[in-house]
């Protein structure tokens, strides 16, 4: 019996150990998109004709997964279509900061570098 709950207790101490370490994850990410965003905006700022030149460099399209438009918040203006892609409902005049993403490799949300559509030549 006493091995028994051992055993339910253990079973119980993983799962809180993983939900933590999901929820700790959740976090990490929410951060460092929170970071990754007012890092491009000042980057922008100082050095616009460095980002412009290197977007040159940008290959790839954009496969609409949405995902960068929800990387921290869930933008107000993103909705799917009926076949599940993103659709932004003020493409015509989205913000430059969202046209631009992601401006040179270092621009990515890190979560989400090996599934965007763009890519830089040198990757
Ligand atoms: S993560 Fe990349 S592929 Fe996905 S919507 Fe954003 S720019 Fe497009």
């Amino acid at each position: 019996m006493a091995e028994l709950i051992s055993k339910l207790e253990t079973k119980k101490i993983n799962h809180i150990i993983q939900k933590t370490q999901q929820v700790a994850q959740k976090i990490d990410i929410f951060c460092s998109a929170i970071l990754l965003q007012t890092w491009r905006r000042m980057n922008y700022i100082f050095n616009k004709q460095e980002i412009h030149s290197s977007l040159k460099r940008r290959q790839g399209n954009c496969l609409r997964c949405g995902r960068c438009c929800q990387a921290s918040f869930k933008c107000q203006h993103l909705e799917y279509d009926k076949n599940g892609l993103s659709l932004c409902k003020v493409y015509d005049q989205k913000p430059l900061m969202c046209s631009l993403y992601p401006y040179n490799e270092d621009d990515y949300f890190f979560h989400l570098k090996p599934t965007c559509g763009y890519k830089y030549d040198d990757e």
